[in-house]
């Protein structure tokens, strides 16, 4: 809990029966959304499900967890002083450190106040005769707000198998998105990772250093480039602060919304020695911006096969045993799944405790009593730590029972995936927004810039409606599904579509096959801006 914050517990909040804006989640957009409606003057409550403000940074607090944007740019840019006051310690932040940042912004604006923690929002109603929002919380509130903000994550609704007899199991069980606050001991313990994507990448090299025995359960092998994390050099921060507004102007405006150093050269247009020199110092660098090594990387299957060659060939180099390097070896291509950063991942199989176990070819069977049974052996296993990801974008909307127009359920109306505006709204569910929903480039882009411009955008389409006298927004079912159609028309032209990533729901079974993010920051925020412009095209006022 933060210091010096005054939270508003529910057992002491009184009823709220009447607010101009009900928010749900206090990660970073939660957190922006309140500030920005208190600053002009509307009156806003926020539930979160957490006991802390936070969101993801509250949620994930498994060993090795940290940001693998740069510090200087994962962060808000919406108040000068705020971004000048803070002093980032690392090139990319730590878990804890980035949670100390969440609750120093609402500690510096006063936002506690608002904000009911330990509360679910389980329902959201339409009433058409009153155009307002009907809220129920799994806390027994019940609140009539003329708007309703889903700030509630991407990646907050966490994913479990369901493996059979997992509820058997006699050690301890975890997940990566819901670590305990009190931290875990492995010590003397075997251990059972159950995933390979970011969280286990991140988390493997801290378990496997502690336990006594660590099995890694392998579906499918990811990319992943070397943080090269360092303690941040104060002079380069002060270099940053003394023009941070234009650096931050000046990576909106990059693919991503980030300073990827895009190369904008054609990896088939150049030399054997130029491709190999970019790749490597581009390795040398570490993390995200390898995928800006070229300019094709995401879009032609033929230059992506050569950086494919490149990372395979530097899987070998870093682990001694060879059919264990094949095994982390990935298939798809690169950036297809998001692509992971590391500190020591793949150095870690050659570790004596350590041991890559291949459940593409033989599935976990079951979960026993002791351990895990796949399709050809049994492990004895203490705990096991289920690094098994998210019901990405959706999961966390759909968990709530969400009616609109005519009592149509949203569920319903995404039953064969999710379909909004812009990513902002869906049609049929008036005063409804989402921050960062699927159909925004959300989860492709660094994600602080993102929540902001979905923040800034619904905070002046609500002072707009005020202005003139309007009392709902809606998105036209035309535009939706123009802007449907479009998001996957883009997809289809880039390497996106070939692999089974959390971007298409593929690692929740039967959740609709559909590409959900948007890819096309900055060009987006354009088209945001343009919508607005002509009087908000596409939407109706009412
Ligand atoms: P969240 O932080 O997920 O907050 C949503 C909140 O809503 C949660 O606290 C949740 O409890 C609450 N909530 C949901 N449903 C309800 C409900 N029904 N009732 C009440 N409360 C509810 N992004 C990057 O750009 N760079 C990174 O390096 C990066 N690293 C990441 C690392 C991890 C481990 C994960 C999981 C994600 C990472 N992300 C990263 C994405 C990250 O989620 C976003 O950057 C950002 O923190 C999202 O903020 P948010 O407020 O939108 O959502
Ligand atoms: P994830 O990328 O979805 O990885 C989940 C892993 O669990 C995958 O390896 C998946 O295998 C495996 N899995 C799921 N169900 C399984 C089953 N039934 N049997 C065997 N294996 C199974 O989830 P995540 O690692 O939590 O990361 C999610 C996203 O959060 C990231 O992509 C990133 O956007 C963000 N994140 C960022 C960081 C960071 O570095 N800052 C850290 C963590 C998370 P398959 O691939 O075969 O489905």
């Amino acid at each position: 809990m933060q210091q010096g914050a005054d939270p508003v517990r529910p057992e002491e909040s009184e009823r709220v029966d009447a607010v101009d804006v009900i928010v749900v989640g206090a990660g970073f957009a939660g957190l922006y959304m309140l500030h920005r409606l208190r600053e002009q003057g509307a009156s806003a409550r926020v539930f979160e499900r957490g006991s802390g403000i936070g969101g993801t940074w509250f949620w994930n607090r498994y060993p090795g967890a940290r940001c693998d944007v740069e510090s200087m740019e994962y962060s808000y840019q919406f108040s000068e002083e705020l971004q000048q006051e803070w002093e980032w310690t690392e090139r990319y932040a730590t878990q804890p450190e980035i949670l100390r940042y969440a609750e120093h912004v609402a500690e510096r604006f006063d936002l506690m106040r608002d904000i009911q923690l330990e509360t679910s929002v389980v329902s959201a109603t339409w009433d058409e005769a009153a155009s307002r929002w009907e809220i129920r919380t799994d806390r027994g509130d019940r609140v009539s707000a003329r708007f309703c903000v889903l700030a509630t994550g991407c990646l907050s609704s966490t994913n479990h198998p369901a493996f059979e007899g997992a509820e058997r199991f006699r050690g301890d069980t975890y997940h990566t998105g819901r670590w305990p606050h009190e931290g875990v001991d492995f010590t003397g313990k075997r251990v059972g990772v159950i995933g390979t994507g970011s969280s286990a990448i991140q988390s493997i090299p801290h378990i496997a250093a502690q336990a006594e025995h660590l099995f890694v359960f392998q579906r499918t092998p990811n990319y992943s480039i070397p943080a090269n994390n360092h303690p941040l050099d104060p002079e380069f921060q002060r270099r940053i602060k003394a023009e941070y507004p234009a650096f931050r102007a000046r990576n909106r405006a990059m693919p991503a919304g980030l300073d990827t150093h895009p190369n904008d050269e054609s990896v088939l247009a150049v030399s054997a020695e130029r491709r190999e020199e970019v790749f490597e110092s581009r390795w040398e660098h570490g993390g995200l911006p390898f995928m800006g090594a070229f300019n094709d990387l995401g879009t032609s299957h033929e230059a992506n096969e050569l950086a494919k060659d490149f990372l395979h060939r530097k899987i070998r180099a870093l682990v001694d045993d060879p059919a264990t390097a094949d095994l982390l070896c990935p298939d798809q291509e690169v950036g297809c799944k998001r692509i992971c950063v590391d500190t020591g991942y793949f150095e870690t199989f050659n570790r004596e405790n350590v041991r890559l176990v291949d459940v593409r070819t033989a599935p976990i069977e079951e979960i026993t009593e002791t351990g895990l049974r796949t399709a050809d052996a049994s492990y004895e296993l203490d705990a096991i730590v289920y690094a098994t990801g998210f019901d990405a974008m959706t999961g966390a909307i759909l968990g709530i029972d969400i009616r609109g127009q005519g009592g149509e359920s949203l569920r319903d109306a995404w039953s064969a995936g999710p379909r909004t505006y812009l990513g902002l709204q869906s049609a049929g569910f008036p005063n409804l927004f989402t921050v960062t929903g699927p159909g925004s480039p959300s989860v492709l882009s660094n994600m602080i810039p993102s929540i902001e411009q979905h923040v800034e955008w619904i905070a002046d389409c609500i002072a707009y409606l005020d202005a003139h006298g309007h009392e709902s927004i809606e998105a036209e079912l035309p535009a939706q599904d123009a802007w449907v159609d479009h998001v996957n028309e883009v997809a289809s032209a880039t390497i996106y579509l070939g692999c089974n990533s959390w971007y298409l729901g593929a690692n929740v079974p039967g959740k609709p096959r559909v590409f959900m993010p948007y890819i096309g920051f900055p060009t987006y925020v354009a088209k945001c801006e343009e919508v607005v412009s002509k009087g908000y095209e596409g939407f109706q006022l009412t």
